[in-house]
């Protein structure tokens, strides 16, 4: 299979060749056409790290984001701030090519209270973008995806699990929501099943 494939505009193509991406991985291959399908679907999917799950879900974001509408679109929660920050730069390689992209990381800044979080993907850990959604600087009502990223390794720090919950009772009922998870204990499938209801499933 090839990424010319799968319904890619030509500002990703061009971005997946500047990343020297020639083919989908596994996982690429098999979540695009999940994720990328109309009306969009929910989506628990089994991936270790370095299998390219993040490319597959930044692709489905940067296809589902309109650059000339200035609100976020996407929320991407992680469970730390490397995390996040690794995730804002492969968003930023990909979007190279889409012309006035702004990816921000949710970071609590107290010299900017009372400011608006702007940006078309909002990249953060629970804690920081529960703190923006509730003070009103991150507008909810546009965001079409949220992805959770290795909800294992969230649901092994005390409260996160709980906290991502919140986030996502505070964004529209209707967002498309896509969760990743290396593995997936009983509590994990348990709340996977809760946060990301009648999902796709897939497992590698
Ligand atoms: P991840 O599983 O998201 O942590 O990605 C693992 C590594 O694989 C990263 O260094 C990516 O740059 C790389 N990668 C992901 N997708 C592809 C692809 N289709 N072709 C080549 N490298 C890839």
């Amino acid at each position: 299979q090839k990424f010319e494939d799968l319904k890619l505009s030509e500002e990703l193509l061009k971005g997946l060749v500047a990343m020297n991406f020639y083919k989908p991985s596994k996982i690429q291959e098999r979540a695009l056409p999940l994720l990328m399908g109309n009306p969009p679907q929910n989506l628990i999917g089994q991936s270790q790290s370095g299998t390219g799950k993040t490319a597959a879900f930044v692709l489905n974001i940067l296809s589902r984001i309109n650059v000339q509408e200035n609100h976020p679109q996407a929320l991407i929660l992680a469970p730390s701030r490397e995390l996040a920050r690794q995730i804002q730069g492969v968003i930023l390689t990909m979007g190279q090519f889409m012309d006035g992209l702004v990816v921000t990381p949710a970071i609590p800044d107290p010299s900017k209270r009372g400011q608006r979080t702007t940006g078309h993907v909002i990249v953060g850990t629970p804690g920081t973008v529960i703190d923006l959604l509730r003070r009103r600087s991150l507008e909810s009502r546009g965001l079409r995806v949220l992805v959770l990223d290795e909800a294992d390794s969230m649901l092994d720090q005390q409260g996160l699990g709980d906290q991502c919950k919140r986030v996502k009772s505070m964004v529209p009922p209707s967002i498309q929501v896509v969760l990743f998870s290396a593995t997936f204990p009983e509590k994990v499938i348990e709340f996977a099943e809760a946060f990301a209801p009648n999902s796709n499933k897939l497992t590698l």
